[in-house]
């Protein structure tokens, strides 16, 4: 997910985008020219990844709780995806294929790729 703030790309978990209620989403031409922010582009690469072998296991490291279990795994829905990561920072848990995410996972939320921000917190 890309947010232009400026003259960069951000991720939505970037802590230059902190207090912003609801960030730009970035236009497929700001994609084109703009250059992705330091912090950003360490949390987009795949070497400080931590994999997970399921939504269940990666969740259980934020909340051990079976109910926040079920509940992200209600907000995912249908969702389709191949890896289970948290970015170098470790603020949200990613679902996605090798590729891309195809949707956040936070503490009491998930953040699908369309924009639709499910909160059962
Ligand atoms: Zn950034």
């Amino acid at each position: 997910m890309a947010h232009a703030t400026g003259r960069l790309l951000h991720v939505r978990a970037c802590p230059q985008l902190l207090g912003l209620d609801a960030p730009l989403i970035a236009t497929p031409a700001q994609i084109e020219s703009l250059g992705t922010c330091a912090w950003c582009a360490n949390e987009l690469s795949e070497a400080g990844r931590r994999y997970f072998d399921s939504v269940e296991q990666a969740v259980r490291t934020l909340d051990p709780s079976d109910e926040a279990v079920r509940a992200t795994e209600a907000a995912l829905g249908d969702v389709d995806y191949e890896l289970v990561w948290v970015p170098p920072s470790y603020s949200h848990i990613a679902v996605g294929d090798k590729e891309h995410a195809v949707a956040w996972i936070g503490r009491g939320c998930v953040m699908h790729q369309d924009g639709r921000l499910i909160d059962f917190g």
